[in-house]
């Protein structure tokens, strides 16, 4: 069982920290630095550098809902290929008169009900 919810993701960057501790040491990486507005002579400053809020999610620890405007695209993308898709191989299978049409037909909408199950309940909230 996964405690993630489905709106929010564990943040890649920190691992769900809200701290950076990409850079040596445990120190935060140059990228979060950067968005930590730390001057370029703090960079190697090692105790500015340290615990700094991750840039990824801004320090919550999760992915949304700064990073989650932008990967709601790609499963949206991938969730309307799949439905079509498979829509496509059901209409295919039905011209050919496939003798697998009843396990692809089964198939698909496992397929159709986990994307757009997993679609809509994404939307709402
Ligand atoms: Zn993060
Ligand atoms: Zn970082």
């Amino acid at each position: 069982m996964s405690e993630i919810t489905v709106n929010l993701h564990e943040c890649r960057h920190c691992a769900g920290l809200g701290t950076c501790k990409n850079g040596a040491n445990e120190s935060s990486c140059l990228a979060c630095a950067k968005k930590n507005e730390l001057h370029f002579w703090e960079y190697d400053n090692q105790d500015k550098r340290k615990g700094l809020m991750c840039g990824s999610c801004g320090g919550i620890g999760k992915a949304e809902p700064l990073t989650e405007r932008m990967h709601n695209r790609i499963p949206v993308i991938l969730a309307f290929t799949l439905v079509f898709g498979s829509m496509l191989i059901i209409f295919f299978a039905a011209y050919r008169d496939s003798k697998f049409f009843s396990e692809l037909l089964t198939f698909a909408s496992v397929i159709v009900g986990s994307v757009s199950g997993y679609y809509f309940s994404n939307k709402e909230k």
